[in-house]
């Protein structure tokens, strides 16, 4: 097998004859000779033309080519149980790999199924009512269910990421986040992909219950758990506990039975909101033409000893509010499969370590208590400054946000809720506020035109990952006071994005597979 590149303009098919012209040539051998032949990557190149820079493999005819298998999923009717809490990426990946182990997953989740959840979250969106179970966090999918789908990770030491992508696909998402360089799936492709897993789980004899927030967990004397869920209780020897970052009350719990748990560093900012033609102008240096994929962004820098970054950049997408409690206002973004919204949003965050937050914060929950008050700030303010929706967001333009200036109007938002003009670089921590108004300029120098008054700041991204950590031996990812208690995924602390997320619940149900 021999790998080879070859690039082709934006727009134009790559045909099959160049692909095995190519191929013989990278082999050594006549057009004739050449087997099988795989794109493996496509990755966009807009330094001078815009290109899409394919990385193939080419197999001589006789070589032998194995293509990825997924392992079978088993009949587990009558096997053993194990408990899932939580149906996002973690949850569902390892209830999957639970049926390929030969075990039985019982996924106990707080929220409704994809579809019921689609209704509160346009009440959300249209009047500010906040279901604190069936929101853009919680709900058949997780976090990760109405988002861009994006599937970057750089987490390809956490393990097989093709396992991830390969099911996804198996169940319904497109085949070219197999070889994007930048896979995505959208928001109106993921609840597809996530019903039929949970359709395979059920055929395979796993059990679904939904409206089952967890309120306790017991060890009880024969080693074994018992699980409360609403009026049920669910028996199993193992538990896989994969809550989210954003169930607070399972932290809570666990503080009340001692387990331990430790403060975790997260970061915090604001929603960047531009228009999509000039993310497309700057990423493609004036050559943007209708036909190229949607351009997106991400940069990192330091400032004053923190990190200050992007994240969860949607390009075409819209603002949603992510808020899981009244009181609070919390920003996020998504996107659909085809990103052609005119706007362009991404978290714009720095990093809190333990210890950047004030001094009255304290002990294991002092980062997520920090979290919440600024999140309840965001809302006090707008409500006292005549807010017209429960969920409306403080906002400024970016180069007055960088003036410390109250803007006098503010440009039009995909923000459903509505922007209220604020001095949100007084709402925001100084060592927060302080960093961004250093870094935007900064990106400027990279991203010439980044840096405008028509792009506007929205407050508060600030469940950008866990505040806390559930900490776990680190051979058998059993927590380390509870045996067969199993911290998962992005609320455990050990992951965050869907991909990641999606491998620790592999990993897990790997560990607690040896009955
Ligand atoms: C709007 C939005 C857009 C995003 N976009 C992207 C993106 O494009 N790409 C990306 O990689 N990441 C994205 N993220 C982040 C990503 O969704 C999360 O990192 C990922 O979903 C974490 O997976 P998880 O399974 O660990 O937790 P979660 O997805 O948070 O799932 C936890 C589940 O547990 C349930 N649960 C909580 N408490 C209980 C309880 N007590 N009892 C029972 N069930 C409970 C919740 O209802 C939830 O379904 C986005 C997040 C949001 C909010």
């Amino acid at each position: 097998m021999k790998e080879f590149e070859i690039a082709q303009k934006i727009g134009k098919e790559l045909t099959e004859g160049q692909l095995q012209e190519a191929a013989a040539k990278a082999l050594g051998v006549k057009p004739g000779m050449v087997g099988h032949v795989e794109i493996v990557r496509r990755s966009i190149d807009a330094r001078q033309d815009i290109l899409y820079r394919y990385r193939v493999q080419a197999y001589r005819q006789g070589e032998k080519f194995e293509p990825y298998r997924l392992a079978p999923y088993q009949d587990v009717h009558n096997a053993p149980a194990v408990i899932v809490v939580g149906a996002g990426p973690a949850g569902m990946f390892a209830a999957l790999k639970l049926l390929q182990k030969g075990l039985r997953p019982i996924v106990l989740e707080r929220g409704k199924d994809v579809e019921r959840r689609k209704v509160d979250m346009a009440r959300l969106s249209t009047k500010g009512v906040i279901d604190p179970d069936s929101n853009y966090c919680y709900g058949e999918g997780g976090a990760g269910a109405f988002s861009d789908g994006k599937l970057f990770t750089r987490s390809s030491k956490r393990g097989d990421i093709r396992e991830v992508l390969h099911q996804l696909v198996a169940f319904g998402a497109h085949e070219d986040i197999l070889i994007d360089a930048h896979p995505h799936i959208g928001t109106d492709k993921l609840p597809e992909v996530v019903k039929n897993i949970r359709s395979c789980i059920q055929e395979h004899g796993g059990e679904y219950h939904f409206d089952a927030r967890v309120t306790d967990i017991e060890k009880i004397a024969d080693g074994s758990f018992r699980v409360s869920a609403g009026e049920n209780v669910f028996c199993a020897q193992k538990v896989i506990l994969a809550s989210g970052h954003s169930a607070r009350d399972i932290y809570e719990l666990f503080q009340r039975k001692g387990w331990a748990l430790e403060a975790k560093g997260f970061a915090l900012g604001v929603r960047v909101e531009h228009p999509q033609w000039q993310i497309n102008q700057i990423r493609y240096h004036g050559k943007y033409q209708p036909f190229m994929p949607t351009a997106e962004y991400s940069f990192v820098q330091q400032v004053d000893g923190r990190g200050v970054f992007s994240f969860c950049m949607c390009p075409g997408g819209i603002l949603v509010p992510s808020s899981t409690e009244d009181g609070t206002v919390v920003l996020n973004g998504m996107s659909n499969a085809a990103r052609n919204s005119k706007w362009a949003n991404a978290g714009v965050v720095v990093q809190i370590e333990p210890g950047d937050q004030p001094s009255t914060y304290e002990g294991p929950f002092a980062l997520m208590d920090f979290q919440r008050d600024v999140e309840r700030s965001m809302y006090r303010y707008v409500q006292e400054h005549g807010g017209t929706h429960p969920l409306m967001a403080p906002a400024q333009r970016m180069k007055d946000f960088c003036r410390g200036i109250v803007s006098k109007d503010l440009p039009k938002t995909s923000y459903h809720p509505g922007a209220l003009s604020s001095p949100l670089h007084e709402l925001l921590p100084e060592n927060v506020a302080g960093r961004l108004r250093k870094a935007f300029p900064q990106v400027d120098r990279s991203m010439h035109g980044y840096y405008t008054n028509d792009a506007l700041l929205l407050g508060v991204e600030s469940r950008t990952s866990s505040t806390i950590r559930l900490p776990r031996n680190p051979e058998t990812l059993e927590h380390v006071d509870v045996p067969g208690l199993y911290p998962c995924g992005e609320g455990a602390g050990y992951a965050g994005g869907i991909v990641s997320s999606a491998l620790d619940g592999i990993n897990c149900a790997d560990k607690c597979s040896n009955f």
